[in-house]
């Protein structure tokens, strides 16, 4: 029987008065033939595991060894040693897998994130990703219980889709025609009648459309699951797959929408400062470490714990496109043509101008609004009263300090005739969406959405700089390792 084990974790926090237990691991370290610090995964925190000097056979001390995995039987007591107030005195010893520790990439020393992920089948081992991915769990239920709390339905949304109209980015295509000789209709091109869903089908960009569907009859959703992008650009923002949670709600403008991505975010954030204070605390150390390598002027002023405690307590800044385009004109920056990329009304602001509003200017989280309408999906609300030429749409994008764009969203066009004017401008074939359009005929009502990247969060959290560092086992170009 294995599951009456005592997890490290927990063990740690009993008072030592000689109880009898059972604990599993894997050896970090075993020093002087005598002192096994042994992790199980449930903290970084290592168990001190004593073995008395002669009571076991050399044999087995010598296949303790760094990785090996231990189950050891014994009482707790206090602890003599600095730096824990508990351990385990061994009673019984069992090996039950032997490791080469010769042979063991992870040595007992400081290894490069990079060299880290390409041993990501190994690299959940390590402190840093120890703490990382048990933030990623914690920021997972918290998205559930944010939403349960405020009774959204969570629904899940297809994986495999046939609309390619959302244009949120470039997609992967799901068939199974043969790739050597697939059929071919007349005119030469591939005959996906044939495919296996009778016609050209993707893995979805985003659950956003088919949320929609959901909202005009809940009222409120949400979805949580992957979704993928085909998007060529190596960024360390990107990825190829990645996670979203897209809430959706009836009876909502574009401020609720902002208000609730807000508060959303600031609840996350809290949730994790409330339940993985330790974890928060060896990334809070791990960045102080790295910036040290840093001048002076680059440090940040706020360390990660301060920083998210910031965002907790304070509003989001909110400014309009219009607004947001006016401050880069008038900044020093500008004048002095440090930007790359040149700023105008109507452009599409550049991850350096993001980073400048953010980072430079109000040095908080920003909600930039109403962005012109030439830039924006089919399916945003045209904003009334507009200039000619200044034609804007009810979108939002919430942007974090180095992080850039964490939250993309909008209030939707619920006007049948503006949303169908839309399409045909934007040459989206409109039978294609029919059940999309339903909507606006049978009960349209205003509704607002938005889709955040669950991995730029667990970034922003866990102050990751590579988004590759904050998923398992991460898909980008040219890599599909593991
Ligand atoms: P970006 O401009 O950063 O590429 P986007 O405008 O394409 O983002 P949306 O289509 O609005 O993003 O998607 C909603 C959210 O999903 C974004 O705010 C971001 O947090 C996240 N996201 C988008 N693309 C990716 C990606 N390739 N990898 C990880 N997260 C992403
Ligand atoms: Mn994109």
């Amino acid at each position: 029987m294995f599951n009456n084990r005592t997890k490290i974790k927990a063990l740690l926090q009993m008072q030592p008065e000689g109880q009898s237990v059972t604990v599993m691991g894997w050896v970090r370290t075993f020093r002087n033939n005598q002192f096994v610090a042994l992790n199980d995964g449930s903290t970084n925190a290592n168990l001190q595991v004593v073995l008395e000097l002669g009571k076991f056979d050399d044999a087995l001390l010598r296949r303790i060894t760094t990785s090996a995995s231990l189950k050891v039987t014994g009482t707790v007591v206090a602890s003599l040693g600095k730096g824990q107030a508990v351990e385990v005195k061994a009673e019984h010893v069992e090996i039950l897998g032997d490791s080469d520790s010769e042979k063991y990439p992870l040595q007992p020393k400081k290894h490069s994130l990079e060299f880290l992920r390409e041993i990501a089948h190994l690299r959940f081992r390590t402190n840093t990703f120890g703490s990382v991915f048990r933030i990623r769990h914690s920021l997972a239920f918290a998205v559930h219980k944010f939403y349960n709390e405020k009774g959204f339905v969570y629904l899940h949304t297809p994986i495999i889709t046939a609309s390619d109209a959302e244009g949120a980015g470039e997609m992967f295509r799901v068939s199974t025609l043969p790739f050597d000789n697939p059929p071919r209709k007349e005119d030469g091109t591939i005959d996906f009648a044939e495919d296996f869903f009778g016609r050209a089908t993707n893995l979805t960009v985003s659950g956003q459309l088919e949320g929609e569907l959901g909202a005009t009859a809940f009222g409120e959703i949400y979805t949580f699951g992957p979704t993928f992008r085909a998007e060529n650009s190596n960024t360390a923002r990107h990825l190829a797959e990645f996670w979203m949670i897209e809430p959706e709600m009836a009876f909502c403008d574009l401020e609720d929408n902002a208000n609730l991505a807000e508060e959303f975010i600031q609840y996350l954030i809290r949730h994790v400062m409330e339940h993985n204070a330790e974890d928060l605390e060896f990334l809070r150390q791990r960045l102080l470490d790295e910036e040290k390598s840093k001048p002076q002027a680059e440090r940040s002023e706020m360390d990660l714990i301060q920083k998210l405690q910031f965002v907790v307590d304070n509003k989001f800044e909110r400014i309009t496109y219009t607004e947001a385009i006016d401050i880069l004109l008038q900044s020093p920056h500008y004048k002095k043509k440090k930007f790359q990329y040149d700023v105008a009304w109507g452009i599409d602001m550049q991850s350096e101008h993001e980073r400048y509003l953010v980072e430079k200017h109000f040095k908080k989280p920003v909600i930039v609004t109403n962005y012109p309408a030439a830039i924006k999906a089919f399916y945003m609300r045209q904003d009334d009263g507009c200039a000619p030429g200044r034609e804007t749409v009810a979108a939002m994008d919430i942007l974090a300090p180095g992080i850039g764009e964490i939250v993309g969203g909008s209030q939707r066009e619920e006007r049948l005739d503006k949303l169908e004017q839309r399409m045909t401008a934007m040459n989206i074939p409109h039978e294609e969406l029919w059940w999309y359009l339903d909507t606006r005929r049978f009960g349209t009502v205003p509704h607002a959405g938005f889709g955040l990247g669950f991995e730029r969060m667990v970034q922003f959290v866990t102050g990751m700089g590579n988004i590759r560092d904050v998923i398992a086992f991460p898909r980008t170009p040219k890599s599909a390792e593991f």
